[in-house]
């Protein structure tokens, strides 16, 4: 009887897991979210490490690579990493794109945790390929206006800063908090004349939320910010709650979240968008910042 029980429940337990990932892989590949998204492969063609904090892949694209969205400042991908690394998915900003040779410049920070995502670093060679869903366009710095511009980001939001320096709009002044210990990641910024960088040591007391509230005329503003959720939502909070300013003026995302793995905040934010879209709603609708992870 108890063999039976638990065979009736393994069954329906395995009935349920599929009917989620079927609707899951519904919800996920519908238009709305997909919106012209490519699902290809990619070959890593170079592999380096320009500090100890980061291994950096250039990898050709097997298709798709025609696509003009390969080159607007600040896309991501959603990396499959396949069944040895736990049939996780990560998401990734491309740094660099070349149109000649097909080639994406992704830098993924070395944190330390055994992960999915670092377990496949370790194990990531030359003809390593990958399968990922992309380029999707993740949030830029909003029109300054006459205004002056506030960044605030971690090392793993150091690529999306390189790739938008390179389209930065001409005469826009600001400065760019930037909490890292890679050295060498910084330096490679190439900021253009005007946006001033302050870099700020992990752990120290006065973190990425204490310069937000330092941040003189905070008014006279717009802001970008991404990296760790929490510091994040401190940010996003002081500047729309406190400061005032208004929501469009204030670009902020959570790209990890201390002890939290991002297979659980996927989850989350995929339960999220189903609600939104059973209830009529779209990818537009969805704040992430109101997901309670
Ligand atoms: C839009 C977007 C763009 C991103 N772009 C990049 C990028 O270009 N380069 C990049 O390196 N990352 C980037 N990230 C962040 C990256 O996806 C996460 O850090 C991811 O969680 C790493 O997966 P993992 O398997 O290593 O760790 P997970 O399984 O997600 O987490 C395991 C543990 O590691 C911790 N952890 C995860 N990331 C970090 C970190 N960076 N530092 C310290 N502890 C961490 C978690 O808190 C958790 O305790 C981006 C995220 C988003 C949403």
């Amino acid at each position: 009887m108890a063999h039976e029980t638990s065979t009736r429940t393994l069954t329906d337990d395995a009935r349920r897991a599929s009917a989620n990932n079927r609707s899951e892989e519904a919800a996920l590949r519908g238009t709305d979210h997909d919106r012209n998204l490519h699902d290809t492969r990619a070959t890593i063609t170079r592999l380096e490490y320009p500090s100890e904090h980061l291994l950096r892949f250039t990898a050709r694209l097997e298709s798709g690579a025609d696509d003009p969205a390969w080159a607007s400042p600040n896309v991501t991908i959603r990396m499959e990493l396949g069944e040895d690394f736990d049939d996780a998915s990560r998401i990734y900003t491309i740094r660099e794109f070349s149109a000649a040779s097909a080639e994406i410049v992704v830098d993924v920070v070395l944190h330390g945790e055994s992960s999915p995502m670092m377990r496949w670093a370790r194990n990531a060679r030359i003809g390593t390929v990958i399968a990922f869903r992309g380029p999707r366009q993740h949030f830029i710095v909003p029109e300054a206006k006459g205004r002056r511009a506030a960044l605030f980001l971690d090392s793993t939001a150091i690529p999306a800063l390189f790739a938008m320096v390179k389209h930065w709009p001409t005469g826009v002044q600001g400065t760019a908090v930037i909490e890292s210990d890679d050295e060498v990641a910084v330096a490679e910024l190439k900021c253009p004349p005007g946006l001033e960088v302050l870099t700020v040591v992990p752990g120290s007391a006065t973190g990425l939320s204490a310069h937000a509230r330092m941040l003189e005329s905070p008014e006279e503003h717009v802001v970008w910010a991404a990296g760790e959720r929490d510091a994040m939502r401190e940010i996003r909070k002081h500047f729309r709650k406190e400061v005032g300013l208004e929501k469009d003026d204030v670009a902020v995302f959570g790209y990890w979240k201390r002890g939290v793995t991002n297979t659980e905040i996927d989850s989350q934010r995929l339960h999220a968008y189903k609600e939104l879209l059973s209830a009529g709603g779209n990818l537009d609708d969805l704040d992430d910042s109101e997901i309670s992870i």
